[in-house]
């Protein structure tokens, strides 16, 4: 497939993800302050539902005949306890779609239990849940994938303001790829004006910045900071949740990300939502993706990735270096 920058598939995928984080930042808007004091997870899960129910109802309208892939689906909503989450996911929906039934609303969601065939979609209606509730870094994660390639990557993330890591009351940043066409960034509200993403040119292991999970449970700690030594740097590794590090990857603004397998759960499998978009932005960018044994990320396996271990992906020149230096730490 051979995609052109003004593809109907390019202008849906812009687009569904930009209307998913505006459902989303409203859903943050109204209930996170409570749930940040009470500690209490509900505001994410209502934006995830109706992240995946708007991104699911415009694929309806542009693709009908396309297969989604996606992390939730409405089973919990369907339940006579999920009455009350349901109610406030459809008002969020029907802000969008003011005629959709409660109904519609869970057959929305559930379009993401597609089997990953020859052409699908796959989406993370919130990549980053912890940062989300944290007031972080999040992202909607959006991907094209035919015939095991990433065609089409793009992340919506409301919290990063160009290359700054800061809380940000700004318009957001949305990162796009297309294969074979290139990567680039635009601030998210507003008219998109889009910039190219060039990885950092950085060939020296010992300046690299290394980016990593700021969830302790989704790496391993010591590794990274094995990694480090390793290569010489002295800086500490930079900590974000979700395909944010991409971004910022394939904008220059780190070298190496890496994705170690935290000791809890040694054999864990990462997810196609949460690799898809990030890995073409990278590579489009000028970078390069594999797993943590250089092998290529497998996107042909189903919901996870069981042929890959791990990922590391970096600004391409350091990339060897970066797979030496987790041989010798044994990652
Ligand atoms: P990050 O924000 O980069 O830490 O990644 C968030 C994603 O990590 C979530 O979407 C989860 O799907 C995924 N995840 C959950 N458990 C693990 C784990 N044990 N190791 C790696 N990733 C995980
Ligand atoms: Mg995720």
């Amino acid at each position: 497939m051979i995609l052109s920058f003004d593809a109907p598939e390019v202008r849906f995928a812009v687009q569904a993800a930009q209307l998913a984080a505006s459902v989303v930042q409203r859903v943050q808007k109204d209930l996170a302050a409570r749930a940040l004091d009470k500690g209490d997870r509900s505001p994410v899960t209502v934006a995830d539902f109706a992240s995946q129910a708007v991104v699911a109802a415009l694929l309806e309208r542009a693709f009908p005949n396309d297969v989604l892939v996606a992390e939730e689906d409405a089973a919990t909503l369907r339940t006579p306890q999920g009455e009350p989450l349901r109610t406030l996911v459809t008002r969020y929906v029907r802000q969008h779609f003011p005629l959709a039934s409660g109904a519609q609303v869970l057959d929305w969601i559930d379009r993401g239990r597609g089997d990953p065939g020859e052409r699908f979609w796959t989406l993370d209606p919130i990549d980053g849940t912890k940062g989300f509730l944290r007031g972080d870094q999040y992202a909607v994660a959006l991907a094209l994938v035919y015939r095991g390639r990433v065609e089409i990557g793009v992340l919506a993330c409301p919290h990063l303001q160009e290359a700054r890591m800061m809380h940000s009351s700004g318009p957001g940043t949305l990162a796009l790829a297309v294969y074979g066409l290139g990567a680039w960034w635009s601030d998210m509200k507003g008219t998109l004006v889009w910039e190219p993403l060039q990885v950092s040119r950085q060939g020296d292991p010992s300046q690299a910045r290394i980016l990593r999970s700021f969830e302790s449970g989704h790496t391993n700690a010591d590794q990274v900071q094995a990694l480090a030594e390793a290569l010489g740097v002295t800086v500490e590794p930079v900590c974000l949740d979700s395909q944010a590090k991409y971004v910022l990857l394939a904008a220059g603004e780190g070298e190496i990300y890496v994705r170690l397998l935290s000791p809890q759960k040694p054999d864990y499998k990462e997810k196609i939502w949460d690799q898809a978009a990030g890995s073409l932005i990278i590579q489009e960018a000028g970078g390069q993706v594999t797993d943590l044994d250089g092998r290529p990320l497998n996107f042909r396996t189903g919901r996870s990735l069981t042929d890959n271990r791990g990922v590391v992906a970096t600004n391409g020149v350091l990339h060897r270096a970066a797979l030496e230096a987790l041989r010798r730490i044994g990652a």
